[in-house]
């Protein structure tokens, strides 16, 4: 089992590194053809690399970008952007003081998002995440309550965890927020110490304690006072979060906003 899935997975890699290649030789020329021979080229590319749907693996149209219209009409969009008191930020209250919480996207079982999120975190495809952080990006600079972000903070992956996925996620979704909204992305300012954090039959205090020592935060003057939006690619229990934010306030007296792409 464990073989065929690595076959899956190799094929997929080599098919969109040859995708990759043929675009990238191309895109001299492209850049300088009219918009209609661009689409007709795009298409003929298609026949042979057809790029698939994320959510439904449906072959994508020349306009569409990762996702299909149908899938993105039917994606379980929060807009919890919209308001302060949503699931997102109700999760937080009592662990840690944030000034806003949100997720793109609710996760459930055997669904669009689950499929996505597996995409992104294990068939090596990061630049989805940030696509859907441009995405969340556009969205958020619409809202009041994300127009005084300083810096964008990724939740970093332990160093052993990075060296055998070869890319954090989290940074990825970062990068695109970073990209829509003009805020700049801090990717080193916050370090793991530890791989991860188990709490199953602990109590409340000993959870507090337990989640104390994961993060690390940097020397950075530049940091101190600011506001820092704090993101994630799924919302679980919201213990990483909260170590992360409490490591980040003690360090830099930062105010703290949290963003996830997804939430469970
Ligand atoms: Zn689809």
């Amino acid at each position: 089992m464990w073989t065929a899935r690595y076959k899956r997975q190799a094929k997929g890699k080599l098919k969109r590194l040859i995708y990759d290649i043929v675009l990238l030789s191309l895109v001299q020329e492209v850049t300088s053809m009219p918009f209609d021979l661009k689409r007709i080229l795009g298409d003929f590319v298609a026949i042979f690399f057809p790029r698939e749907c994320a959510c439904c693996g449906c072959v994508l149209r020349y306009q569409e970008k990762f996702i299909c219209i149908a899938c993105d009409f039917h994606l379980p969009y929060t807009n919890f952007h919209e308001y302060s008191d949503n699931d997102t930020a109700r999760q937080l209250w009592g662990k840690v003081p944030v000034e806003e919480a949100c997720s793109f996207l609710i996760l459930q079982k055997e669904s669009r998002v689950e499929r996505l999120i597996y995409q992104i975190k294990y068939n090596n495809q990061p630049l989805l995440a940030e696509y859907f952080g441009f995405q969340y990006g556009l969205k958020l600079l619409d809202s009041a309550s994300y127009q005084h972000l300083d810096a964008i903070i990724p939740i970093p992956l332990h160093p052993g965890k990075l060296r055998k996925r070869g890319y954090n996620q989290s940074s990825y979704f970062g990068r695109g927020l970073s990209r829509a909204m003009g805020i700049p992305l801090q990717e080193d300012a916050l370090i793991r110490k530890k791989a991860t954090i188990t709490q199953t039959g602990q109590d409340r205090l000993s959870r507090y304690e337990n989640v104390e020592d994961v993060f690390a935060c940097e020397h950075m003057p530049a940091l101190y006072g600011k506001h820092i939006l704090l993101v994630d690619d799924v919302l679980t229990t919201g213990a990483t979060i909260v170590s992360a934010a409490l490591a980040i306030q003690q360090a830099w007296a930062c105010k703290v906003s949290v963003a996830t792409l997804a939430r469970a």
